[in-house]
């Protein structure tokens, strides 16, 4: 197996507040890691430093042999590499779906519109969404906004696609329709990390499952070992938080 993403002793510090401390994480090449945790434990920031959106105070960051730094021009191109999805789209609110899609491309990869254009298209179409390609954001329903960002992220051929809570202000019922996009990428052998608190989801995607507490990974394995003989008492405790069993 081919290793993309090298996490080595990574620490990471707000001020005086520590979010994590001594994080080592390895991430081959077509794998989905799903990162689990309460809230604020630094799923996000953890997902933010992968892409140099913060900086680390110790450690070293590894992305196919090279170190990740957060400043430089290597930046923009590093961001391109490393495609992120947030929970609130993001979209611009004065483009059109085909425009914000094609913004990236054309304007920081200097791709020809038309290439642009033609796997925008082809990209929309694999998600369900080509005859919404002249509406503007306001005219979509969450669900189809969040699948706007993911083909807007794609477009940029990231080697590493990070996910964080990507449906979490989705309504029930818009959650699956973006969910089984993720399950395709999954299946095409993307390599992503994705947070989120969808179980059920994250047990079909999941090559690795960690969990995230108090600054450590608590507990890794694979889906199976991790959702059906958790380890660790905190790993049990949170998993029951998910479940009504009486
Ligand atoms: P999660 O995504 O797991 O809910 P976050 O990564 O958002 O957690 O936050 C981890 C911790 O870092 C929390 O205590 C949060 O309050 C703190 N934090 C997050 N972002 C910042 C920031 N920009 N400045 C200071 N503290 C922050
Ligand atoms: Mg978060």
């Amino acid at each position: 197996m081919e290793e993309i993403l090298q996490v080595k002793n990574v620490s990471k510090r707000y001020g005086d507040l520590p979010v994590f401390e001594n994080i080592n994480l390895t991430v081959n090449k077509g794998e989905v890691v799903v990162i689990v945790g309460p809230s604020g434990c630094g799923k996000s920031t953890f997902l933010r430093c992968l892409n140099a959106l913060e900086e680390i105070q110790e450690g070293e960051i590894i992305l196919d042999g090279n170190p990740v730094r957060t400043e430089g021009s290597d930046l923009v191109k590093l961001r391109e590499r490393i495609g992120m999805v947030f929970q609130s789209y993001d979209l611009f609110p004065h483009m059109t779906v085909l425009e914000n899609i094609m913004l990236a491309p054309v304007k920081v990869k200097k791709r020809s519109k038309k290439e642009v254009e033609k796997e925008a298209m082809e990209l929309l179409e694999r998600v369900g969404l080509l005859e919404k390609k002249d509406y503007y954001p306001r005219q979509l329903s969450g669900g189809q906004k969040q699948r706007v960002a993911i083909v807007r992220a794609l477009i940029m051929h990231p080697e590493i696609l990070l996910l964080d809570e990507i449906t979490a202000a989705l309504d029930p019922e818009m959650v699956r329709e973006v969910l089984d996009v993720v399950l395709a990428l999954a299946r095409e052998g993307r390599t992503m990390l994705i947070v989120t608190h969808e179980m059920q989801f994250a047990r079909a995607v999941a090559d690795r499952m960690i969990f995230l507490e108090g600054g450590n990974i608590v507990e890794e394995g694979t889906a199976e070992e991790f959702f059906e003989k958790p380890k660790t008492e905190r790993l049990k405790k949170f998993l029951q938080t998910f479940s009504y069993e009486r």
